[in-house]
């Protein structure tokens, strides 16, 4: 059983997706071109936004989203202690400085009941993450950055197609940032990402840094950083792109097959989907006491899981310097000791979801 099956996922189009590729190589235009531009339109259209720019990855969507907004040394940024380093590793390269707030106990996104206090004159943006594949709640988060007059923006880089009160994720907020690492929601043959915003002014300085900082050839009125997108990348989610929709159906039922048989064994904590939302099960994640054991337990019955993530970012030694400690977030704390993801992708069987259950039953009797 694979975690994710890419492998099967590629069976499924090869067709689709090789005629892509070959006509990228054909056309000799591998970086930036008409592909891109193509799949730049058709997912800023699908997230209901005006401009989509292709990029090299969503740490980079992240970091050209920051310093289009001009954020650098002495300002802060709010975001989750409990993500993928990249969510602040960004804020941090920029010389900016991450503040944490804790997160909700069921969504396991940023509370929005913890950020008001946080808000300093020295504030410039908030980053929520839209972790698993569910959106953190924008209403409440875009209310108080809306008072402040901050810019959001959404780390939608596991959440592209999930909706939020009838918007899609990357359209929630000013700014909206995506990945096409392999194995998220639409993910591509290597590294990608792309931003999403409506602001106009912003999509053209963004474009303007993800090249280098050029506004036409060999004329760079700012600093900027090799950020782009490859045509071969975009060839690929372009055939993606055609049974994305139906592939997010299926991530969800396969999401529901799963709470619906989990919700019988005691002790298991299942995802909890907030009202106005729907879930895209970047992962499906699951709570129980003796994560670790039960881990071990599966991986010697040959099914693989994974904790995302076992420490949260304030712990990370690489930010020491912020002066946290154990103890500074604690549902954060409690909710990475327990968590952990379950094998995941549109192509599941029920019968190797059957098996994944079972063993977590047996495993949990014993442990
Ligand atoms: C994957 C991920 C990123 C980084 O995306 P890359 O394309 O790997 O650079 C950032 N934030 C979150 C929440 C992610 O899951």
């Amino acid at each position: 059983m694979k975690f994710v099956d890419l492998n099967k996922q590629y069976q499924h189009y090869k067709k689709e997706i090789d005629s892509q590729i070959f006509e990228v190589i054909n056309s000799s235009v591998f970086i930036m071109g008409p592909k891109v531009k193509e799949l730049e339109d058709k997912l800023a259209a699908y997230a209901g936004v005006q401009h989509g720019i292709g990029v090299s990855s969503g740490t980079d969507a992240l970091i050209v989203s920051l310093m289009a907004l001009g954020i650098g040394p002495g300002d802060e940024v709010i975001t989750t202690p409990f993500t993928f380093i990249a969510t602040a590793e960004v804020i941090s390269f920029l010389r900016a400085k991450p503040v944490f707030a804790d997160i909700d106990p069921d969504t396991c996104n940023i509370d929005p009941n913890k950020i008001e206090t946080l808000i300093t004159s020295r504030t410039k943006a908030i980053i929520p993450v839209s972790l698993y594949g569910q959106c953190a709640d924008f209403i409440a988060i875009n209310a108080i950055a809306d008072k402040y007059n901050i810019p959001v923006i959404e780390d939608a880089c596991q959440s592209f197609g999930a909706v939020f009160d009838n918007k899609r994720s990357c359209g929630l907020s000013l700014i909206g940032c995506t990945s096409f690492f392999p194995s998220k929601p639409i993910g591509c043959f290597g590294d990608g990402g792309m931003i999403f915003t409506s602001d106009d002014i912003l999509a053209k300085k963004m474009r303007e840094i993800m090249a280098h900082g050029q506004d036409r050839r060999y004329h760079h009125p700012v600093i900027g950083i090799n950020g782009r997108l490859d045509a071969i990348q975009a060839g690929v989610l372009l055939a993606k792109f055609k049974h994305f929709p139906d592939e997010i159906k299926k991530r969800f039922e396969a999401g529901m097959y799963y709470t619906g048989k989990l919700n019988k064994i005691d002790g298991v904590k299942t995802p909890v989907i907030a009202d106005k939302n729907t879930h895209v099960f970047a992962q499906y994640s699951i709570e129980v006491d003796k994560r670790d054991a039960l881990v071990d337990g599966l991986k010697e019955m040959g099914i693989p899981s994974a904790v995302h993530y076992p420490v949260p970012l304030h712990l990370q030694p690489a930010f020491n310097y912020l002066g946290y400690n154990k103890g500074s977030f604690p549902v954060a704390e409690a909710v990475a000791s327990r968590i952990m993801s379950l094998p995941m992708h549109p192509f599941i069987e029920k019968t190797e979801q059957d098996e994944v259950v079972g063993a977590i039953n047996d495993i949990l009797k014993k442990i």
